[in-house]
């Protein structure tokens, strides 16, 4: 080709380069995976519904919130390729804390569950149940001391005490899987929505070690979080999982007292929509 034309061929050359580099870092910045361990607080309303996502791409679902809204929480959090989750915690049979499991039971593929054994008679527990069997999802029931690890991340149950293996409990809250966390140094504790006598029970089994990211249990509700048990946390960060305006008036303002009182500050979803903490083997950043 002539000076002209090629000059006109390399220009065309550089700006496809220069599109292909934006497009490509745009798309890489859709999901941006790092070397940090993610916590995600997901806004799903009022319920909970949390994901922790390993360097390694492994997902950890802990409940589902209460419906559908969990799918496009996860489609930010997840690259979009990935369909799977390697492990779902159901803390109790509640629909505020189930009925999104079911959602993510028919859009993803879930390796395991892990829940309490308790039973309910509602109809959101006999789908779980169903999805589960449809799927062939093996399920282990929690007990104190089962063991969740992934790589650097080491999970561990530490509530409920009781066997609830198929019962229903009078109050499914109570029934709650409780876990805690350790990633390098950095620990965190989810206590779905345990109950006071729960959160005595841990303290008394010896159970209660220092948390730097606590879930705070049920909301921020009045049952839980008394001040002994956030004492013997004493968390460096306190995240909440509730809807705006919700019914039951959650957080409990005593609660949130009580948490300025002990100089812990507090992430709402309320107020901050999806919670995104990144953690790394020393440290923690949000
Ligand atoms: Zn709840």
């Amino acid at each position: 080709m002539n000076k002209a034309k090629a000059v006109q061929f390399s220009l065309i050359i550089i700006l496809l380069s220069l599109f292909a580099y934006v497009f490509s870092h745009q798309s890489y910045q859709a999901y941006e995976h790092s070397d940090s361990l993610k916590i995600w607080i997901l806004d799903v309303g009022q319920g909970d519904s949390i994901l922790i996502d390993t360097p390694q791409e492994q997902q950890i679902l802990i409940d589902g919130g209460p419906d559908g809204s969990v799918l496009t929480e996860l489609q930010k959090a997840m690259p979009a390729t990935d369909k799977e989750i390697n492990l779902i915690i159901s803390t109790h049979n509640d629909a505020d804390h189930l009925s999104g499991i079911n959602s993510v039971l028919e859009h993803y593929k879930v390796d395991k569950i892990i829940d309490s054994g308790a039973t309910n008679t509602t109809a959101t527990y006999k789908k779980f149940l169903q999805l589960v069997s449809d799927n062939n999802i093996p399920v282990e029931v929690a007990r104190i001391g089962t063991a969740i690890n992934f790589g650097e991340l080491k999970g561990v149950v530490i509530s409920p005490s009781k066997n609830y293996i198929g019962v229903q409990p009078q109050e499914q809250n109570i029934a709650s899987v409780v876990t805690f966390w350790q990633y390098g140094q950095e620990t965190f504790l989810e206590e779905g929505d345990a109950q006071a006598q729960q959160e005595a029970e841990m303290m008394n089994n010896g159970l209660v070690r220092h948390a730097d990211i606590l879930k705070v249990a049920h909301h921020g509700s009045a049952t839980s979080s008394t001040e002994d048990f956030l004492k013997a946390l004493s968390p460096k960060l306190a995240v909440i999982s509730v809807g705006k305006n919700n019914k039951y008036n959650l957080p409990n303002p005593g609660v949130i007292e009580r948490f300025k009182y002990l100089n812990i500050p507090i992430l709402r979803t309320d107020e901050k929509g999806t919670i995104e903490i990144s953690v790394f083997l020393d440290h923690f950043s949000y």
